[in-house]
Formats: structure tokens, sequence, C-alpha cells
């Protein structure tokens, strides 16, 4: 579908034809480039030529249709090129502001629930604001009058193109997000935690009420906004936790659990102190069937809960092997990285430096009240990350393959 340009007439940026839009006027999801291209000024329509293959893939790789988005550009022709970097933004920048009132009413034609731009053009056309740096703020949910879940950036595929190569994860996890976000999946926040510290055994039996309380509140909230139950692989009856402990050292045979931690629900944690790591409830809780155990790098820690004597412990789901699946470059999945990808969280893993002078030194080391809040931000953020890795490698054919089966 091509619209008219209105401003084309008197335009003193009109250069070359101009090319409209493609997809349904109406859809939900609206997806914004700069200008077209040469090949897009030889089909007349917008993302026909290499960017439009980058971005068409990720489309498809989400299952998306024609009908489900709106593409369409800051600019309707072709700007001209001038010498250097800094004369062709103050060119398009002035392009881009005689052409918002177009691309203004072409949103406005019907109610939206997400816009995605690529690059600082379309940023800029759509949230006023000239300065964004998109490589600073890709993939950041911006509150917009224009559409109900916001405005999402990410870099434009033709940056991937030219030398910008090292985004592409980037901009497939923000191209991903923006989907998500209209598909009803909650913005992606996190909030410090409350935590509590189990006093005595007797806490035990108040443990479970307090974790499916949680969950309840937790996973109703989700299926309210997404419609159905959010996790298709795993069993609706079972209460979806996150766990973590924290130990003396690396060696799972004569190491101690100092503490651990669990959540059904990312704002509440609950710790078990080490006094308490050698009852039975503690136990009995990790070869619990009514609990879907999430780790982040499980098989470290269940190694330790084996030797105390929780045969039953099972890792069913690690943040980690999610994180590998999407992207296996090294370097990038411990912790606090994903969740400051994934969650966009600062980071925490610094509040114990003080106390950890080398890499020798052991978490005994580290005040127990430290220690606690700690683990409760670990187990906070890995209950949180969870659903946004979940549902990237569930809604990913390759991915997913890799993951579940
Ligand atoms: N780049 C854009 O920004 N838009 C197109 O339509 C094609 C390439």
């Amino acid at each position: 579908m091509s619209r008219k340009c209105t401003g084309c007439g008197h335009c003193y940026f009109k250069k070359t034809r101009f090319v409209g839009s493609r997809g349904n006027p109406n859809a939900k999801l609206v997806i914004i480039g700069e200008s077209p291209g040469n090949d897009e000024l030889a089909t007349g329509m917008p993302f026909t030529g290499p960017s439009g293959s980058i971005l068409q893939k990720e489309l498809d790789r989400h299952g998306l249709t024609e009908d489900d988005y709106y593409i369409t550009n800051a600019l309707q022709c072709l700007p001209i090129k001038f010498k250097t970097a800094d004369q062709n933004k103050k060119h398009i920048n002035a392009a881009v502001s005689v052409c918002r009132s177009r691309l203004m009413e072409e949103i406005e034609q019907a109610p939206r629930n997400m816009i995605l731009c690529l690059g600082n053009a379309a940023l800029a056309a759509v949230t006023g604001n000239y300065d964004h740096k998109i490589t600073q703020v890709r993939g950041r949910l911006f509150k917009s009058d224009l559409s109900e879940r916001g405005v999402i950036g990410t870099v434009h595929p033709a940056f991937l193109l030219r030398g910008g190569g090292g985004f592409t994860q980037k901009f497939r996890d923000d191209v991903a997000y923006a989907i998500s976000l209209t598909k009803g999946v909650p913005a992606k926040k996190w909030n410090p935690p409350k935590y509590q510290v189990l006093d005595s055994i007797e806490d035990f039996k108040l443990l479970h009420e307090l974790l499916k309380k949680d969950h309840d509140e937790y996973v109703g909230n989700l299926i309210t906004s997404m419609g159905d139950w959010p996790y298709p692989t795993i069993d609706r009856s079972k209460i979806i936790v996150a766990n973590d402990i924290e130990t003396s050292g690396f060696r799972h045979r004569t190491d101690d659990i100092l503490c651990s931690g669990i959540s059904a629900h990312s704002d509440r944690v609950y710790i078990i102190p080490e006094e308490l790591s050698y009852s039975q409830e503690f136990l009995d809780l990790y070869s619990d069937e009514r609990y879907h155990f999430i780790w982040q790098n499980g098989k470290f820690d269940i190694k330790f809960l084996h030797r105390y004597g929780s045969e039953g412990a099972v890792v069913h789901d690690d943040t980690m092997l999610l994180s590998y699946v999407r992207n296996e470059n090294r370097g990038i999945h411990d912790l606090d990285q994903i969740a400051s990808d994934v969650l966009g969280a600062p980071p925490h893993k610094g509040i114990l430096d003080k106390y950890l002078p080398n890499k020798k030194t052991s978490y005994r080391a580290v005040p127990r009240k430290l220690l606690h809040r700690y683990l409760a931000y670990d187990v906070s953020k890995t209950r949180g990350m969870f659903d946004h890795l979940y549902w990237d490698a569930y809604n990913d054919e390759e991915n997913s393959k890799a993951y579940f089966d």
C-alpha cells in the first residue's frame, strides 16, 4: 500500500519519487525506517532491499505476517548525500522535521500498540528528540501518546551491514522485545526485592503457602496481560520458583552452603540461612514435586544439594542455558550481565567486593546480612529474566529446538 505524501508538492527535500508504506495500515505494530534506498525506489515499497531482508527475517522468525505490522519511513524520498556525516545528519534532521506531520498522520490513522524505530532518524521523527544516539538508547521503552505500550528504538539494519555487525544480537533482541510487548508480555523491569530470612524449622511449613500465593499473583498477572498460560512447556499445576545458593567455595564435595534463596515472584525472596541447611525440611524442599525449579547455572548448585542429601533436586529450566541458546558468544552469560541485558537491571555483584580482596577469598568473609541481600537480588533477577529468556527461546524456531529438545 502506498500513501500519498502530503508535503511533497512544496518540499525542498523532495528529490526522488516517494515511497509509501507496506503491511496492514491498521496493525498494532508500526515499524519505521529512515528513508527508501534505490531498491525501494525501484519497487515503490519500503524495506525491499538488503535492509529489508534483515528486517523481514526477524519478523518471519516471530511468525508475523503482513497483517501484523505496518512498515513506513521517517522520510518518503531518498535524501541527497553530502560529503560529511555531519552535513548528512543536519540535512536528514531538517528533512525529518518537514516530513514529521505526514508520519504522525500515518501513525494516528489507527490505534497502535507499539512503535519500533529503526535508526536515529526514525526515533527522532517519532519522539521529536533529535539528540538521542540510537546505539545508546536502543532497547529502551519510551512512553508515547502515539501507542499504548510505547516506542522502542533499535539500530537500523543498514548499520549492521556497514560495519555494525556487533550489534546484530542487540537488534534481534530489540525487535523481539517490541514484538513481545505487542503480544502483551510485561515490560522489562527490575526493582530490588523484599526478602525474608527464615527463623526456624517451623517457617518451612509457611514457606509453601507463601510461595504458592506469590506464584498465583505473579503468574496470574501474566495470564491477564498475555491472555493465556504463559509457559507452554511447563505443567500448569506447578509452582514456578527461582533458586540460588551461596557457598563457601566451588568444591561441592567439601564446601558448605552458606544460604539459599527461593522466589516465586521477582519482588519477594525467601532466604534459608546456613543453620537451617542441614534440616530434613530443607532437603525435602528441593525434592518437592509441586515445584518447577529454575536456576542460573543450576548444575553447580544442584551438586551441593545432592551431597547434602536432597537426591531429588533437579534443574527444570536454566537461565544460563537459555542465554547461551540466544547467543553463544563467551563472556556475556553471568547473572548480572544477563539481567542487565534482559531486564535493564543495574549490576549488584560489586556489593561484595569490599570483602573479597581476591578470587580465592571465601564468601564466608562476607557479613551474612549482606550475603543474604546479595542472594535475594540474584534470585529475584533469575525469576524476572527467566520469563523474557523463556519466551525468546520458545518463540524462535531454531532456539526453541536447541533448548527444549
Ligand atoms: N532503509 C530504510 O530506512 N527504509 C527503507 O525503506 C529501506 C531501507
